[in-house]
C-alpha cells in the first residue's frame, strides 16, 4: 500500500473520524491504565504493572518500529496511524450504512383483484362480503392503505401498508367494487387493456374517467391482453403505444406502471417494457420487494384464494433482503430442471415450494451456504411453474418467482 493512498484515507476520514480515532485512543488509555492500576492494588505488586507492562510494550515496539523505518519509505509511527485512520475510514460508514437499512421489517405487500361478485368466474372473481371481510381486516390490525406507485417511489415505508391493485376494468369493479373501496377510503390502482373498453361486461372510457375523478389510479395493461412471451419486440412495443395513446387520447394521463396479462412475460418482454415504465408487475405470491422492479409480485386473491388467513399472510410476509434466480429468464421454451437461487444469507433454513399444473414437484435441493440448488424431480409441463421460498424468523420471509413454460 503507497503513502499516497494512506494519504487519502486521511483525507477521506475528515475531521470527524480524526477526533473519533484520538477520542477512542484517550478511551482505550484511561480503561486500560484504570484497570491495571486497580490490578496493582489487587496483587499489592511493588512496582506499578502499569509501568512495567508499558515498558515492555513500548521497548518492543521500539524494537519494531527501527526495523520498519529501515525497510519502509516513512516511519513506522507514521504507518501505524494511518493505518489506522484507513481501517476507520471503512469500518464507520459501512455500519452507520447498515443502521439505516431498517426496511424489511415492516410488511409493504400488493394485493391484487380482478372481478366483484361475477360468481360465473370464481378464479378471478371476489365476492362483496368476502372484500368487505378483507378490508375490515385490513384496517383492524392497522394497516395503511397506499397506491403502489406511493410504494414505489416511497424510500421503504417506515409503517406497515397494503396496496390494492385491479387488473382488466371489468365493469363489475365499477359497479361493486370501487363503492367498496370508496365507503372503507381505500385508493386502488386500475390497470387498464384498452381494446376492451366498452365491451361486454367492461367500462366505458366514461365510467374510466369517472373513476380517475374518484381517484383511482389507472395504469397499464397493454391493448390486445395477449401473453407478451409469445410476442416479439416490435409487437410488444406496439401494445404499448397504442394502449398508451388511447389512454391518453380518452383520460389525459400517460401511466408510467405496467401489469403483464396473466402475469406472463420474458427476459425480452421487460426489456421492452422498461423502456416505457418505470415497473411492471406480476401475478405471482411473493412479499413486495424493489429488487426486480419490472417482475414485482402480487398477491392475487379470488372465491377460492380469498379467506382471511390468505390476507393475514399476504399482508404480513417480508421480502429477503435480495434474491438471485438463475435462470433468471422467465420464459422457457426447452423447460430447465435445475435452478441456483441466491438468497445473500445463510439459506439452511429457506424451503422452497414448487409446483406447476401437474402438481407440486419432489426436488433435491443442495444447500451451500447463501445457494440453494435445486433439482426437479421431473421436466416440468406447460404453463406457470411457480417458486415460492419461505423463511420463518421472527415473521414469515417469502420469496415468489413465476415462469412460464412453453
Ligand atoms: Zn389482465
Amino acid at each position: 500500500m503507497s503513502e499516497w493512498q494512506f494519504r487519502i484515507a486521511v483525507k477521506r476520514a475528515g475531521p470527524l473520524l480524526r477526533c473519533n480515532f484520538l477520542m477512542y485512543s484517550a478511551f482505550i488509555f484511561v480503561f486500560f491504565t484504570k484497570s491495571a492500576n486497580n490490578l496493582d492494588k489487587t496483587f499489592s505488586c511493588p512496582n506499578s504493572l502499569f509501568t512495567v507492562l508499558s515498558q515492555i510494550i513500548f521497548s518492543f515496539l521500539n524494537k519494531v518500529i527501527e526495523q520498519y523505518d529501515k525497510e519502509l519509505s516513512m516511519p513506522i509511527s507514521k504507518f501505524f496511524i494511518l493505518l489506522i485512520i484507513f481501517i476507520f475510514n471503512f469500518v464507520i460508514p459501512v455500519n452507520t450504512s447498515y443502521a439505516t437499512s431498517v426496511n424489511d421489517t415492516i410488511p409493504n405487500n400488493i394485493l391484487m383483484y380482478h372481478r366483484f361478485d361475477e360468481i360465473k368466474y370464481p378464479s378471478t372473481n371476489i365476492r362483496k362480503e368476502q372484500l368487505v371481510s378483507h378490508l375490515t381486516y385490513l384496517k383492524d390490525q392497522g394497516f395503511k392503505f397506499i397506491l403502489v406507485k406511493d410504494l414505489l417511489y416511497r424510500d421503504k415505508l417506515q409503517e406497515k401498508s397494503i396496496s390494492i391493485t385491479i387488473d382488466d376494468a371489468y365493469l363489475s369493479f365499477y359497479e361493486v367494487g370501487l363503492p367498496v373501496f370508496e365507503k372503507f377510503e381505500v385508493p386502488v390502482t386500475l390497470f387498464l387493456n384498452t381494446e376492451n373498453i366498452g365491451g361486454q361486461n367492461y367500462m366505458t372510457w366514461g365510467q374510466l374517467k369517472d373513476a380517475l375523478n374518484r381517484g383511482v389510479d389507472i395504469q397499464n395493461h397493454t391493448h390486445s391482453h395477449s401473453s407478451l412471451p409469445t410476442l416479439n419486440e416490435l409487437e410488444i412495443a406496439n401494445e404499448i403505444e397504442k394502449s398508451q395513446k388511447l389512454i391518453l387520447e380518452n383520460l389525459g394521463i400517460t401511466p408510467n406502471l405496467f401489469a403483464y396479462p396473466f402475469g406472463e412475460n420474458s427476459s425480452t418482454a421487460q426489456n421492452v417494457v422498461s423502456q416505457y415504465f418505470d415497473a411492471a408487475f406480476g401475478q405471482h405470491s411473493g412479499a413486495f420487494s424493489i429488487n426486480q422492479k419490472y417482475f414485482i409480485p402480487r398477491f392475487p386473491l379470488n372465491e377460492n384464494y380469498g379467506s382471511i388467513d390468505r390476507i393475514k399472510d399476504a399482508s404480513s410476509v417480508l421480502p429477503f433482503n435480495n434474491v438471485d434466480i438463475q435462470p433468471s429468464n422467465p420464459y422457457q421454451i426447452e423447460p430447465i430442471t435445475r435452478y441456483v437461487l441466491d438468497f445473500q444469507e445463510d439459506a439452511s433454513n429457506i424451503n422452497c415450494f414448487i409446483s406447476d399444473f401437474q402438481g407440486s414437484f419432489n426436488q433435491t435441493t443442495t444447500n451451500l451456504s447463501s445457494k440453494l440448488l435445486i433439482e426437479l424431480n421431473r421436466i416440468p409441463v406447460k404453463g406457470r411453474l411457480r417458486f415460492n421460498c419461505t423463511k420463518v424468523n421472527n415473521g414469515i420471509f417469502w420469496f415468489g418467482y413465476q415462469y412460464l413454460i412453453n
